[in-house]
């Protein structure tokens, strides 16, 4: 028996991807198979992808989450590789310009003997996507949840308050298990989906308080070390994008303001 999906480990890792792209081949049958993130252009990888997809009737789409480098790296040369067109789906062409067909919140798509279902989330990009399989309840969430770190919202493509918006989204859909686009797949969705409400959440709250201490006009460099105590310094220039994130949520909310050109302080209460 055919397992539901197989995943392939793309060979790009790196401080941001990690132990590198989950590439992820699933589907058969009458419709063939269908490739998720085909990450590089890699040739012994694209030849796992091809082989891979042979045994479910040959790959006939290519579906992506997000317009990312390490997401989309390898679709033109699969599609090439491939001889036949095959379809580039993805959100929009804004995100993902060589995409064949612009796939809408909530469409379908048969795989196998499920149904492939897209779910717009986006936060971490404008132009994200998640695939959930409807039969298994298996989500293929790209970067919106990562195996390994908590993944980056870095603007201007990534915004906080829609990331927040889609974590509470997928807290509504009944998920079994999360592929992520990155790392080991998660067991325990919602625990996952909860934790990771919960760490921006406190984020936000460090992030309130290090403004309320602080002077007013204070810059993201400085909030940071501040915030981030327990992190490597390495790291810091990541930290900044999600602090950056962060600020411009709660600016949209009301709760913060720009002072001059890079200084950030709490809006005071009108008397
Ligand atoms: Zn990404």
């Amino acid at each position: 028996m055919q397992t539901i999906y197989t995943l392939i480990l793309a060979p790009n890792p790196s401080i941001m991807t990690g132990p590198g792209t989950n590439t992820i081949v699933l589907g058969g049958g009458h419709d063939g198979a269908i490739v998720i993130d085909p990450a590089v252009d890699d040739a012994a990888y694209l030849n796992t992808l091809i082989a891979e997809g042979e045994k479910r009737g040959g790959i006939r789409r290519i579906f992506i989450t997000h317009g990312h480098p390490d997401h989309i790296g390898g679709a033109a040369a699969l599609r090439d590789r491939l001889g036949a067109h095959i379809p580039i789906y993805a959100c929009n062409r804004k995100g993902v310009p060589l995409a064949d067909v612009e796939v809408a919140d909530g469409e379908t798509f048969p795989a196998g003997e499920d149904t492939l279902r897209a779910i717009h989330t986006p936060g971490h990009r404008f132009d994200h996507l998640s695939y959930y399989l409807e039969r298994q309840r298996i989500l293929f969430a790209g970067d919106m949840i990562s195996g390994i770190t908590t993944n980056v919202i870095a603007p201007p493509d990534g915004d906080m308050f829609d990331y927040m918006n889609s974590l509470q989204r997928l807290q509504l859909v009944d998920i079994a298990e999360i592929v992520p686009g990155h790392g080991p797949t998660i067991a325990n969705a919602q625990d996952k989906i909860a934790e990771y409400i919960a760490h921006r959440q406190l984020r936000e709250q460090q992030i309130l308080q290090t403004l309320e201490v602080l002077p007013r006009g204070t810059t993201i460099p400085e909030m940071v070390p501040a915030i981030y105590v327990d992190v490597d310094p390495k790291l810091h220039a990541i930290a900044a994008w999600s602090v950056e994130a962060h600020l411009l949520k709660l600016e949209k909310e009301g709760l913060v303001e720009r002072i001059g050109e890079k200084g950030w302080a709490l809006v005071e209460p009108t008397a």
